[in-house]
């Protein structure tokens, strides 16, 4: 174990784990404290990379940071893969936005509208060029667009890879809980806790629970299709995840709790919205139900730099839906404020110090007990 590291990160997840890795490939003497790495949200998410398929109504400053980080995405891939020996499933076949009504695709079209208005890649297609790219989509399906540049990675390669490398990078892992931030004694402590990090800071990140189900093609095949499919099901929105080893992950509920029971009502409504889409799924095995918790916040952008009143204490979390996508720019920027001690301008949006005082629009010296029940 180490003296006194220069840097103690809690949380080995995505984040957590890359942020390490930087900081050790720096030269910086790291130690990440996780009593189970690998287990929070990142074991059970999709693995999209989609800026853009994922830029909604009122979140420009998280779309501008999302997009950032998509374009680190290949040689972040690249050079992990390298240091690492490990293939993390970067696959940049794009994303189908489809709607399978009329419904359904008038409310798809007023979002790509938005996307196309922010400068971002959205080609409509018809039915027939949706058709040509995916012929196993359902004939119902009446219409969609391309998001050529929204890809895909595979979230529990991406941890192996990334704990391999921080290890490799000279990184230690302390494989137990940190209870309090005073237990530690480091230079900084980056608090990358995803959903934990509410406790050890008070930080109002609270835990949103997401459903998800894993099939697999049958007979050892691939998918039937190429492109992550994101839909619009007779009201229902779901996304299909392919990936080369016959996996397809179907996701994902949003549902504002913080247990991880998987429900029939779910699991039902999934299944239907997908074989809706892709009617071959009904033959497909299911292989596993699981739900996760994403690390939500109360604007849906990540937590990120220095905590008031904490002097030597970052942090890095609240990523929500897009801790994957976001884990390069993240542990860049961090790595450069650990080792500067300068914030990035590109973190000014996402610093704590929004949710320290009303005046900023915050709750208050963060939130209570009371308030965060979780905590
Ligand atoms: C259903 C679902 C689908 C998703 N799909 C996508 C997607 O397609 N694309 C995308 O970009 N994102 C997706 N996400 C979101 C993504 O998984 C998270 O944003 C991401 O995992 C956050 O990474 P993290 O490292 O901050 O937290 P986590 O992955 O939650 O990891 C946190 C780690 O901290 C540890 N920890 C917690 N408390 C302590 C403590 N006190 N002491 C020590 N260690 C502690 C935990 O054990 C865990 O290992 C999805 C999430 C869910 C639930």
């Amino acid at each position: 174990m180490l003296s006194r590291p220069d840097v103690a990160v809690v949380g080995a997840g995505p984040v957590g784990l890359a942020i390490a890795w930087r900081c050790a490939a720096r030269g910086l003497r790291v130690a990440v404290h996780d009593p189970a790495p690998g287990s929070g949200a990142s074991h059970v998410a999709a693995g999209m990379l989609a800026p853009v398929a994922e830029a909604y109504f009122g979140e420009r400053e998280l779309t501008g940071l999302l997009t950032g980080s998509a374009a680190r995405w290949p040689a972040f891939a690249a050079e992990l893969t390298e240091v690492s020996g490990v293939d993390v499933g970067y696959r940049t076949e794009g994303t189908l936005m489809v709607g399978l009504t009329a419904d359904d695709l008038a409310e798809a079209r007023r979002l790509w509208a938005y996307q196309q208005g922010l400068g971002l890649s959205v080609t409509p297609l018809r039915p027939s060029a949706l058709r040509d790219r995916e012929p196993a989509l359902a004939p119902r399906v009446r219409g969609g667009a391309l998001a050529a540049t929204d890809h895909q990675v595979d979230p529990r390669r991406l941890v192996r890879a990334l704990r391999t490398a921080a290890e490799r990078a000279g990184a230690t892992l302390v494989p137990a809980a940190v209870r309090a931030l005073s237990e530690l004694d480091a230079g900084v402590t980056v608090v990358a806790a995803g959903c934990g990090a509410a406790a050890l800071t008070g930080l109002p990140v609270r835990p949103v629970k997401g459903q998800l189900l894993r099939l697999r093609a049958p007979g050892g095949a691939a998918p039937g299709f190429r492109h992550v499919i994101r839909g619009y099901a007779d009201g229902e929105h779901v996304y299909l995840v392919p990936r080369p080893d016959g996996e397809v992950v179907v996701g994902a509920t949003v549902e504002e709790r913080g247990d991880t029971d998987v429900t029939a009502g779910a699991v039902l409504r999934l299944l239907r919205a997908g074989v809706g889409l892709l009617p071959e799924l009904a033959e497909y095995d299911l292989v596993e139900t699981l739900a996760g918790l994403r690390p939500g916040t109360p604007d849906n952008a990540p937590i990120l730099g220095p905590l008031p009143g904490r002097p030597g204490v970052l942090a890095a979390t609240g990523h929500h839906r897009h801790g994957i996508v976001l884990t390069p720019v993240t542990a860049d920027l961090i790595a450069d404020l650990v080792e500067t001690g300068t914030a990035d301008p590109l973190l000014a949006p996402f610093s704590p110090a929004r949710f320290a005082s009303p005046a900023a629009g915050g709750p208050g010296p963060f939130v209570s007990e009371e308030e965060y029940p979780w905590n």
